[in-house]
């Protein structure tokens, strides 16, 4: 099964869609994941998104559907895959539905998580990860236990964050409606807590609620 994440910067898809991978043993395919790794390994890739990744500028969508593309032809279409972070537009929506389409498969589910805007800044700006094993904290909610060195994402500052969610009003909001007008959109609830949010999401995925 092929199912899409949508939701703002900071609306937990990450986390979210790791818990739905362990659940369910799909892939989890996040294109930010994908950069950033690209980055700390210095690829040419890596270096050449860099700049747009520091000041949460979206990268081309030639390049990034080219990357979803070449990992899902590596992976194989058997296992299928929670996209997280991707499509982040409609131009890349289209581009995923043809791919999976030429290759016998579909988006079975699109799931958005919404959250509200000072939800998001709230959570993004105080979020720290450990540089060691990429735990997630949060400044005040989950602090860091003294002696853990956490470092703050380039991209999370207030003024970055603020202009994430600016484009994602603008470019992402509409593949809801994209994927809605196909009968395949459920919207949870991304400002309950973490472990609810699962179980919708879980619930959602079992045909038991689908909005
Ligand atoms: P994320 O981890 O999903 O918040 O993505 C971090 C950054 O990676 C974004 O601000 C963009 O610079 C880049 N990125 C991730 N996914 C995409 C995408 N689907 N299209 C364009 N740029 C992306």
């Amino acid at each position: 099964m092929f199912i899409v994440i949508i939701g703002p910067p900071g609306a937990g898809k990450g986390t979210q869609a790791k818990r739905l991978t362990e659940e369910m043993g799909l892939i989890h395919l996040s294109t930010g994941d994908i950069f950033r790794e690209n980055i700390n390994n210095r690829t040419e890739l890596g270096v050449k998104v860099k700049k747009l990744l520091d000041n949460g500028i979206l990268v081309s969508d030639e390049l990034t559907i080219e990357i979803v593309k070449d990992r899902l032809i590596d992976l194989g279409f058997d296992r299928g895959a929670i996209f997280d972070g991707f499509p982040r537009n409609v131009v890349q929506a289209q581009a995923l539905d043809d791919f999976l389409r030429d290759n016998g498969a579909k988006v079975s589910v699109a799931l958005s998580i919404e959250v509200q805007n000072e939800v998001v800044i709230d959570r993004l700006t105080g979020r720290r990860t450990d540089m060691k094993t990429g735990r997630i904290y949060h400044v005040i909610y989950d602090p860091p236990p003294v002696g853990v060195k956490v470092e703050q994402r380039a991209d999370d500052i207030r003024e970055t964050v603020e202009k994430r969610l600016s484009d994602y009003c603008e470019t992402t909001v509409p593949i809801i409606e994209y994927y809605k007008q196909r009968g395949i959109l459920s919207v949870i609830d991304g400002n309950a807590d973490v472990d609810d949010v699962t179980e919708n999401l879980v619930k959602c995925l079992s045909g038991e609620v689908l909005l």
